[in-house]
């Protein structure tokens, strides 16, 4: 196979790179280059820019409403876009629940949310983990009940990212509390149905963006529910390993490596580029090499999923590579600024209670030690790395 494009795709990357030139916001891309979590405005006004062009289901089949773009488009667009500095759409809608929904859900389940979602006029949150069900997913407790014509949910789901400006979640749940993977079904919950409670759980980096939610008593119509009843394992697998495949993060570690590479060009007050420092430039050199086999092994699995030939757990290759391979760049990233990596930057855009705790120094210095810290949960979201290793051992050993 080959590993460049061909000409078609580089039109195609000239078109996105000009469509982004006139189109993406100066002000949302200046928000969005720095390391913190886009703001939900942000994504909003862009997924609505982006649909009024039909690309914001960038990854979705045209008949869903998409662009039907092949796979190494999709790979070429993402690419674009990260590096102009324009915001993700919300992952959780178009390449989690939005996916199982167009394939597994009700008709009218599709014409309820398929163009909400590609508007970005529904946000959603993944309500999977528990506090005693992560990597053992099937555990899980939260359970719901049928009541007449409605489901009644009781439980408790945490690490539920981005939940607090949500529309909606996607509640995995015993409908039957004897059996395990077979008890389990995908339910849409209203986050603010009564009997829904948010509380936000802090990081490292005093961001919050994780929840823990409780359900006391929820009523949702059984209408909600996904597919079938028993069935959300299966969907469940299915988002699980879409969200694997994305999780390489190919276009943020080019950016993010993008990022360091300029500023260890830069010339220091004592006159001196750190780049010049062997340690420096032997430690970049090998994070380039890493991040090229990241993208040719990127390339590869969109060739062989387009071609339906991937035997390989291809999702959970990607996960390990990309995931370790931020982290990697994060720590360059901190220990290339010195003394400024000492402080958390506050979002400038966040609580303005913390401005007494920012401190001068480089324009590239904030958002690095807050998305640092937050990358530090990359080997564990999506499934912690260690599992992952579990999944491909048996693969290769044919368990
Ligand atoms: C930043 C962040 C965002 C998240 N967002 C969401 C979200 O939006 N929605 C959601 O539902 N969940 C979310 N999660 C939860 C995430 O999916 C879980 O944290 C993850 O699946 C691990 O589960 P756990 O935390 O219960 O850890 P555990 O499963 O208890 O694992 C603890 C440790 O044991 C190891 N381990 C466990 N089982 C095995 C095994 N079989 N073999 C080898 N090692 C093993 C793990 O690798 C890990 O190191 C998020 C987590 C983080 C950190």
């Amino acid at each position: 196979m080959h590993f460049t494009l061909d000409q078609e795709d580089e039109h195609f990357r000239q078109e996105v790179r000009a469509f982004l030139k006139d189109n993406l916001p100066t002000d949302l891309a200046e928000r969005n280059r720095r390391g913190y979590h886009p703001l939900r405005e942000d994504i909003r006004q862009w997924t609505k820019i982006l649909n009024r062009q039909g690309w914001s289901g960038a990854n979705w089949p045209k008949h869903w409403g998409g662009t039907g773009w092949s796979p190494v488009r999709q790979f070429i667009f993402d690419e674009e876009c990260f590096l102009a500095g324009a915001p993700p759409v919300d992952t959780a809608g178009f390449k989690m629940i939005g996916p199982v929904i167009m394939t597994f859900g009700s008709e009218a389940m599709k014409q309820e949310y398929g163009p909400r979602i590609l508007n970005g006029d529904v946000y959603w949150g993944q309500g999977f983990s528990e506090p005693n069900a992560g990597s053992d997913l099937g555990s899980l407790s939260t359970r719901a009940d049928r009541v007449g014509d409605e489901y009644v949910i009781n439980g408790r789901k945490i690490w539920t990212s981005f939940v607090e400006t949500a529309e909606m979640i996607f509640v995995l749940v015993k409908t039957d509390p004897e059996a395990r993977q077979r008890g389990i079904s995908m339910i849409l919950v209203d986050r603010k149905a009564p009997g829904v409670t948010i509380r936000p759980i802090y990081d490292i980096g005093e961001s919050h963006s994780l929840n823990e939610v409780f359900f006391d008593d929820v009523r949702v119509p059984l209408t909600n529910l996904v597919g079938e009843e028993g069935k959300g394992w299966t969907y469940a697998k299915f988002l699980l390993e879409n969200e694997r495949a994305f999780s390489a993060e190919w276009p943020r570690n080019n950016a993010n490596l993008a990022r360091l590479r300029k500023f260890l060009n830069l010339r220091q007050a004592d006159g001196h580029r750190l780049i010049d420092r062997p340690g420096f430039a032997s430690r970049l050199a090998q994070l380039e090499t890493d991040l090229l086999a990241l993208r040719w092994l990127s390339l590869r699995a969109l060739h062989e999923k387009a071609g339906g030939q991937s035997k390989l757990p291809v999702g959970s290759l990607l996960k390990i590579r990309g995931s370790e391979l931020l982290q990697k760049i994060g720590e360059l990233q901190v220990e290339a600024l010195g003394c400024y990596a000492s402080y958390v930057y506050p979002d400038p855009l966040g609580d303005s209670s913390l401005e007494e705790t920012w401190a001068p120094g480089p324009d590239y210095a904030p958002g690095i030690m807050a998305d640092y810290f937050y990358r530090r949960a990359t080997t564990i979201y999506g499934g912690a790395n260690e599992v992952q290793r579990t999944i491909i051992a048996r693969s290769f050993l044919e368990l």
